[in-house]
């Protein structure tokens, strides 16, 4: 049977619609019930579970039927039979702009609510945050699965105008990367923007491309220079171009070797656990803003699966890691983007800004959001035709009401709700009604 995976990755989609109505959104557009799901086990502020150092976010410690136990207990009501993950943002956006663990950039800079997951520190908390979803969950969970598409954020500098900032450069990643024999620190990164060979023009200004650090034709360094210079990022004729793509194929060879054992360190206490280890990345290539790709993971046994955005059966039929296609772009990484907005929104609620302005900033990436997610029922039939693949899963967000849903409810709790949206739908009918026609529809296409 193949397995479809319903991932629930922020606790604000329980707060606003029940497990069930998750359940039957997943059911009635990939067309089979869920095999297994994935709940959060922490967001933008916390845990959601007690009994470590770490504080849960208030709205959860008030109301524990939205605690992990509880939610388990509900999965387990609806689905007796499926298998439960919790997810982990290894990043640990709580830890708010403490330099001690940020990722740091080239220029020295450090990211806010970006934990490396290099530092030490980081690795006792999430042993922590994993002996606390084992404390609350015993034996119904399943798995940790770690949600790595934004651990490596790369960007234009905020900081330093005209400068690429790449990361992470902290003490912990120049003493490892060291260890995979890179040597150079951030020199080559500062001023002569080895990244550029990574770069594409897209409709937003400029992309990452994904690389394959093994080509079949060739060897990595020559094709990044190649694409380098047909993008224009480099011209033919300029004297370090081609000495630049080498260096920075070292750096990258390096930094996979890195990120594969530290994404291994993160799950070292599920496995003490006997609990299965997943880890979601963008590509099966080096996508740079994870830093790592499957072969690597591969090699080093890092997770039991790997679940990712984009596949390729050449590479997926060449390792042994289970590879599960997650059906929406990037993996992750853009829902990540666009739940974030819901931690500034909190920010911009205690400065007074009022409900519209509020809703409007984090309606924001609606468009995008729901224009990235590939669940449909086609889609998972093509899923089901591609036999490298171990199953497919789908996040049950892909209409402007549930995201207007999501947003209400948000603000209504926080005492900026304004009703009406949020008590009928777009065409006139309670949340009750939406929910019948979904059961109907699911009962026509069993
Ligand atoms: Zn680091």
């Amino acid at each position: 049977m193949t397995r479809a995976i319903l991932h629930i990755s922020y606790i604000d989609m329980l707060i606003a619609q029940p497990i069930e109505h998750w359940i039957e959104n997943f059911s009635v557009n990939s067309g089979s019930e869920p095999t297994e799901v994935v709940l959060p086990a922490m967001n933008h502020s916390g845990p959601i579970f007690p009994g470590i150092r770490l504080n849960m976010p208030d709205y959860v410690a008030e109301h524990p039927e939205y605690q992990l136990q509880s939610l388990i207990q509900e999965v387990r009501q609806h689905l007796p039979n499926a298998k439960i993950w919790c997810s982990i943002n290894p990043t640990l956006a709580l830890l708010g702009s403490l330099r001690e663990v940020q990722v740091i950039d080239n220029h020295g800079g450090e990211l806010e609510r970006n934990a490396c997951i290099t530092n030490p520190v980081v690795h006792s908390i999430i042993d922590d945050i994993i002996g606390g979803i084992v404390a609350a969950g015993g034996d119904d969970v399943h798995g940790v699965v770690f949600q790595a598409t934004d651990i490596y954020p790369q960007a234009a500098s905020d900081r330093v105008t005209g400068e690429i900032q790449n990361t992470c450069f902290c003490n912990h990643c120049l003493a490892a990367l060291k260890v995979e024999g890179y040597r150079e620190g951030t020199a080559p990164f500062v001023k002569r923007h080895p990244e550029r060979l990574a770069l594409r023009i897209d409709n937003d200004g400029v992309a990452n491309i994904v690389i394959d650090l093994h080509p079949t034709d060739g060897t990595a360094s020559e094709w990044l220079y190649k694409n380098a210079v047909a993008q224009n990022f480099v011209s033919a004729d300029e004297p370090l171009a081609e000495k630049l793509a080498g260096e920075y194929v070292k750096y990258l060879r390096a930094r996979v070797e890195v990120t594969a054992k530290q994404i291994k360190r993160l799950g070292q206490k599920a496995q003490e656990n006997g609990l299965q280890r997943a880890v979601i990345i963008g590509d099966v290539n080096l996508d740079l803003t994870t830093m790592v790709d499957l072969r690597t993971i591969d090699k080093h046994q890092a997770v039991d699966e790997v679940w990712t955005g984009s596949t390729n059966d050449v590479i997926v039929r060449d390792v042994n890691t289970p590879v599960i296609k997650f059906l929406f772009v990037r993996g992750t990484y853009i829902i990540d983007t666009f739940f974030e907005r819901f931690y500034t929104a909190e920010h911009l609620i205690k400065r007074g800004e009022q409900a519209d302005t509020v809703r409007g900033y984090m309606s924001r990436l609606a468009p995008k959001f729901i224009g990235a997610n590939l669940l449909s029922g086609n889609n998972v039939m093509a899923v089901s035709y591609m036999d490298w693949l171990a199953g497919f899963i789908a996040l049950p967000v892909f209409t402007f009401q549930d995201v207007n849903e999501l947003i209400d409810k948000f603000l209504e709790i926080r005492g900026l709700g304004i009703g009406s949206s949020s008590t009928t739908s777009a065409d006139g009918l309670s949340p009750e009604e939406v929910i019948k026609n979904l059961r109907d529809r699911m009962n026509r296409n069993p």
